[in-house]
C-alpha cells in the first residue's frame, strides 16, 4: 500500500474541504487547525498502463501553509502524519508540499521517536528523484518546441545546489547535451564544489544569469517580492517553475516568456479521489505532483525503501529507474501544450 502525506493549499481551502465532508468540528481558527491531528481522508485505488493495480491513502497532515512560521507547529504535524502513516501499515509514503521541505529544513531525522512510536525512514520518500527527472525531461521535450536547440542553449538552474537542483545539472550535463549550465544559489562553496564534481557549469548570481539563459530551471523557494527585469530576458525563453508553490507564471504574465509548471505529472487513467493539491491542477484527477507519483511508482515496483532520501543523493542511475517506471506505468509530464489546452 502507498501513502499520499499532504496539505490543503491554504488556511481558506482547508476549512471549506472540512466542511463540505462533514468536519464540522475544524471550523475554527488557525488555533484549532494548529491542534487538530492528521486526517486518514481516503483510500485509493490506481491501475497502471501495465493493468497492475494498486491501492493507497492520502493523508492529510492538517498543516497549513499559514503555520510555516509556527516552527513546533509545523514538526507535530509532519510527524504525527508519518506515525499515522506507519500505524496504518502503509509501506512507502511520499511527502508532499511543504512537509518534506519541513522534514529537511527542521532536521525531523533527530525526531524518530513520536509518542511510542520508532518511525521506520524506510516508509517513507522525498519523491525528489522522480521530480527531478520529470523536471529534466520537460526541458528536454519543451524547449525544442519552442525552436530552443539545446546543443546551443545556456541553462540556468535557480537552487543548483539543492537536492533537485544537483541532480538536475548531473543529468543535464551528462545526459542532454547542453551549451552551458549556468549554477545559481547564494552560499558559494556548495557552488564550487557542485562545478568541481560536474567539471562544467559557471557560477553566476541570479542577476547575471537570467539575461544569458535561454532555459531557467526554479528548483528554489523564491521570495514572492523577487523583482525581475523583463526587458533584459532572452525570447523565447522556457521558465520551468519547480519550486513550491509555484508562482511563475503570475510573475512573467504577458512578457513573452513561457513558464512551465514543473514537476508536475499526467496519468494515463482518471484517479477517484479528493486530494488537498486538487485546486492546484488543470485536471486534477489526472495531474499531480511528481514526488507524489513516486510513491505510486514504488508501491507499483514493490520497491519498498526510502527511494529519495537526504541531501544531494541522488544519481544518474536511480533517475533511470524511476523514470522508466513513470513511463511503464502510464504517466506524462506536463508539457506546454497540455497547459495551452487547458488554458483555452
Ligand atoms: P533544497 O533545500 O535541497 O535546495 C534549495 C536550493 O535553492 C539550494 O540550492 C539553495 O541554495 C537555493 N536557494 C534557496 N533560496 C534561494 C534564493 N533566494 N536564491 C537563489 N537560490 C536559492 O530544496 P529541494 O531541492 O528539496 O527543493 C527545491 C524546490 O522544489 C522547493 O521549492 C520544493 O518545494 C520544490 N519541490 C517541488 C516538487 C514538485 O513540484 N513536484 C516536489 C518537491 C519539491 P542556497 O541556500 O545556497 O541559496
Amino acid at each position: 500500500m502507498f501513502g499520499l502525506i499532504g496539505h490543503s493549499t491554504s488556511f481558506e481551502d482547508a476549512r471549506k474541504t472540512a466542511l463540505q465532508i462533514g468536519y464540522d468540528h475544524l471550523d475554527g481558527d488557525l488555533d484549532v487547525w494548529c491542534s487538530a491531528p492528521p486526517q486518514f481522508l481516503e483510500q485509493i485505488e490506481v491501475e497502471s498502463l501495465t493493468g497492475k493495480k494498486i491501492e493507497g491513502a492520502y493523508i492529510d497532515s492538517c498543516f497549513v501553509p499559514e503555520m510555516l512560521s509556527r516552527f513546533k507547529t509545523a514538526r507535530r504535524k509532519v510527524l504525527n502524519a508519518m506515525e499515522m502513516a506507519q500505524k496504518r501499515g502503509i509501506q512507502i509514503s511520499a511527502l508532499g508540499g511543504f512537509t518534506s521541505i519541513i522534514f529537511e529544513n527542521f532536521n525531523l531525522l533527530k525526531h524518530q521517536h513520536v509518542r511510542n512510536t520508532t518511525l521506520e525512514w524506510e516508509r517513507f520518500t522525498t519523491g525528489n528523484t522522480h521530480t527531478a527527472w520529470v523536471i529534466c525531461r520537460q526541458l528536454e521535450n519543451n524547449a525544442p518546441l519552442l525552436g530552443i536547440d539545446l546543443s546551443k542553449a545556456r541553462v540556468a538552474v535557480v537552487g543548483a545546489t539543492g537536492d533537485i537542483g544537483s541532480a538536475v545539472c548531473r543529468w543535464l550535463s551528462a545526459r542532454t547535451g547542453v551549451a552551458e549550465l549556468l549554477l545559481v544559489a547564494r552560499q558559494q562553496q556548495p557552488l564550487i564544489d557542485l562545478q568541481t564534481e560536474l567539471a562544467g557549469g559557471r557560477i553566476l548570481s541570479l542577476e547575471e544569469a537570467l539575461p544569458e539563459a535561454d532555459v531557467v530551471v526554479w528548483v528554489a523557494s523564491m521570495p514572492r517580492t523577487l523583482e525581475i527585469d523583463m526587458e533584459s530576458l532572452r525570447k523565447p525563453c522556457l521558465m520551468i517553475d519547480g519550486g513550491y508553490p509555484k508562482n511563475l507564471d503570475a510573475k512573467f504574465a504577458g512578457s513573452g516568456v513561457h513558464v512551465l509548471k514543473g514537476g508536475i505529472v499526467e496519468f494515463c487513467n482518471d484517479i477517484s479521489w479528493d486530494v488537498g493539491w486538487i485546486a492546484e491542477m488543470d485536471k486534477p484527477a489526472r495531474q499531480m505532483f511528481a514526488c507524489f507519483a513516486e510513491a505510486m511508482l514504488l508501491e507499483f515496483e514493490n520497491c519498498h525503501t526510502n527511494f529519495s532520501w537526504g541531501r544531494n543523493q541522488i544519481t544518474l542511475e536511480k533517475m533511470d529507474f524511476i523514470g522508466m517506471a513513470s513511463l511503464r506505468h502510464g504517466f506524462s509530464s506536463l508539457n506546454l501544450n497540455h497547459q495551452l489546452q487547458a488554458a483555452a
